[in-house]
């Protein structure tokens, strides 16, 4: 049965109550906590983790001042994001694997505009902005610069 994105708990403590999202790409669930069960190439779409307010001071300390990812400490099982099987159910029909690299390509590219802007004394870019676009960088300079093949 098609149930949607459920809305998820803080992927660092699991409190309900969440107070920031970012989105990564599919293939930097890899790099989280617990991410081998994971289907990674079958997501749709990105992938969301949530944070509760308390851990967001965790989160930006370690990216903005230690220079660190947070993605290693995030709990696979808590981030938000669709399968292919769910939207199969829902459409009744099956699909092929989803091309992950036009959103990678865009997520990447938002990214390095932000960290650009950043750089260059943009005062209107927001520190969720930039922490986003941090880690997402980051995971894809882990993950290899190069997007996914599409016969990966
Ligand atoms: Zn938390």
């Amino acid at each position: 049965m098609y149930t949607g994105r459920t809305e998820k708990p803080c992927c660092l403590c699991g409190n309900p109550e969440t107070a920031h999202r970012i989105d990564i790409p599919p293939r930097a669930v890899q790099l989280l906590k617990h991410s081998g069960p994971i289907a990674w190439r079958d997501i749709e779409g990105e992938a969301s983790l949530h944070f509760c307010e308390s851990d967001w001071g965790t989160v930006r300390e370690l990216v903005l001042k230690t220079g660190m990812s947070p993605l290693s400490r995030c709990n696979a099982g808590r981030a938000s994001f669709v399968l292919r099987e769910d939207f199969e159910a829902l459409l009744n029909d099956t699909r092929a694997e989803p091309d992950q690299r036009p959103l990678e390509r865009k997520l990447r590219q938002e990214a390095e505009e932000i960290i650009e802007r950043y750089e260059d004394g943009d005062q209107m870019v927001e520190n969720r902005d930039l922490i986003e676009a941090r880690i997402v960088t980051w995971a894809l300079e882990d993950l290899g610069a190069d997007e996914v093949a599409a016969d990966d």
